[in-house]
């Protein structure tokens, strides 16, 4: 139980299998248990498989058994994480004791008392043989380890915007390593400050109803950007909105080859000012050639920000680009909903969010909100059941996301939602 101790400034605190104290000035936010939660079941699932990956490779396995390859991840040494900023090393001491398969942790901090924390925490955790901690610029420490040592994850979880990390921590993470990353600056990812969006993350955000999944593909976008300066690319296992913040889990890995295949995982976003309608507009259509050898670039055509919107007359807002490729890998999902760890506090929460998570339909970006739809024509709001039942007997598919309540996500083109409105 997370109590005061006689010092008022000095909190103890217990969270899965850990238990810290944090002296009033280092940070400790109890909301983000669920973040820790999910990203211990996230760690444990990847480590799993990464290291799995790692043997194949290493034995070409062509025809080795499960048996064997089991054996080999017991032998392996495990994978090694750097948490770039720790505060009170909480995170960094749950890894340590909740997901298997861990070699080397590195807790890092730039504040001296954080660091003094953390000391004192791994210590009365007994996990000073596999966390290793560090004072350092998170920035230098990743450069430092850009061409050797690189780690198999490296979790970002800073103040506001993450963008100054990414470039360090591209470099320095191993092919095929797992980035996790928080972004919890919603107000500038969400649209109320597009100029900053821009100037942090490489993207216009928009006021859109959908702002929260557009968010997640600002965000994804920038580290694909970052990514790809280095002849790597970004592959999103699972990509959540939650609370106050964004949480991408993405796996980074070598080719300069697939690099060119990026401009079609980007969109720019057309949204109309009168109703909100949204088109997306691929940076490029990139194909290989018949023979697979030639690599063909097509540049798009699409909507111009001065025509009209076909709905109702008005004219668009122009943003992005934004990651317009699937933002989770189900199967990795559902491998998490099979195996999170049952003592986590937060275990009821993580099934519910992954759950419709698994529904979500994975090439449609962006939704609609039921409500804005009938405010728009000044109609009352349909129940929303009826209302997808509407477009899958049109014979189009329809979600809901975990993002929002009332969201329907279609394939449908907007006319054909608008026309269900109209008819209701
Ligand atoms: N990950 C922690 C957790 O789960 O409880 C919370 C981290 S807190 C939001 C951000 C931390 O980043 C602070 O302790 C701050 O001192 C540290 N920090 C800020 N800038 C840094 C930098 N450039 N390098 C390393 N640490 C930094």
């Amino acid at each position: 139980k997370n109590m005061q101790s006689e010092d008022s400034k000095e909190q103890v605190i217990t969270e899965g299998l850990a238990t810290v104290k944090t002296s009033g000035n280092v940070f400790y936010n109890q909301v983000q248990e669920f973040n820790r939660d999910l990203s211990i079941s996230v760690l444990n699932v990847f480590s799993r498989q990464y290291q799995k990956e790692k043997i194949k490779k290493q034995n070409d396995n062509s025809g080795q058994h499960e048996e064997e390859l089991k054996v080999g991840i017991k032998n392996e040494n495990g994978i090694t994480i750097l948490e770039a900023l720790s505060a009170t090393g909480l995170r960094s001491i749950r890894y340590a004791k909740e997901i298997a398969g861990v070699k080397q942790i590195v807790a890092n901090d730039i504040s001296r008392n954080a660091v003094e924390n953390i000391k004192l925490n791994v210590n009365e955790n007994n996990v000073e043989d596999l966390i290793t901690v560090s004072e350092n610029d998170a920035i230098m420490l990743m450069y430092q380890h850009r061409l050797k040592e690189r780690f198999d994850a490296i979790d970002l979880d800073p103040y506001g915007c993450p963008s100054r990390f990414l470039d360090s921590a591209v470099q320095a993470i191993n092919d095929g390593g797992l980035l996790l990353v928080t972004a919890t600056d919603m107000a500038v990812l969400a649209g109320n400050s597009p100029e900053t969006c821009y100037s942090k993350y490489g993207a216009i955000s928009l006021r859109i109803k959908s702002c929260h999944e557009m968010a997640l593909r600002i965000l994804l976008q920038c580290i694909e950007s970052h990514a790809n300066r280095y002849g790597r690319y970004i592959e999103p296992l699972l990509s959540l909105s939650a609370d106050f913040y964004i949480r991408v889990f993405v796996r980074v890995h070598t080719s300069a080859h697939k690099c060119k295949f990026t401009t079609s995982k980007l969109s720019m976003v057309y949204q109309c000012t009168g109703c909100d309608t949204f088109t997306l507009q691929p940076l490029g259509i990139v194909k290989t050639s018949d023979d697979n050898k030639q690599i063909k670039f097509k540049l798009p055509v699409g909507p111009s920000v001065g025509s009209a919107c076909e709905h109702c007359g008005n004219s668009f807002h122009l943003g992005g680009p934004i990651w317009s490729a699937p933002i989770h890998c189900m199967d990795f999902v559902q491998e998490i909903l099979q195996t999170a760890p049952t003592h986590l506090k937060t275990l009821k929460r993580i099934h519910g969010v992954l759950s419709v998570i698994t529904e979500e339909l994975p090439d449609c970006p962006l939704y609609f909100i039921l409500e804005r739809l009938s405010g728009t024509l000044h109609v009352e709001t349909p129940p929303i059941l009826a209302f997808r039942s509407a477009l899958l007997n049109a014979g189009y598919h329809v979600s809901f996301t975990h993002t929002h309540k009332t969201s329907i996500k279609t394939n449908a083109p907007a006319k054909v939602i608008w026309d269900i409105m109209r008819c209701w």
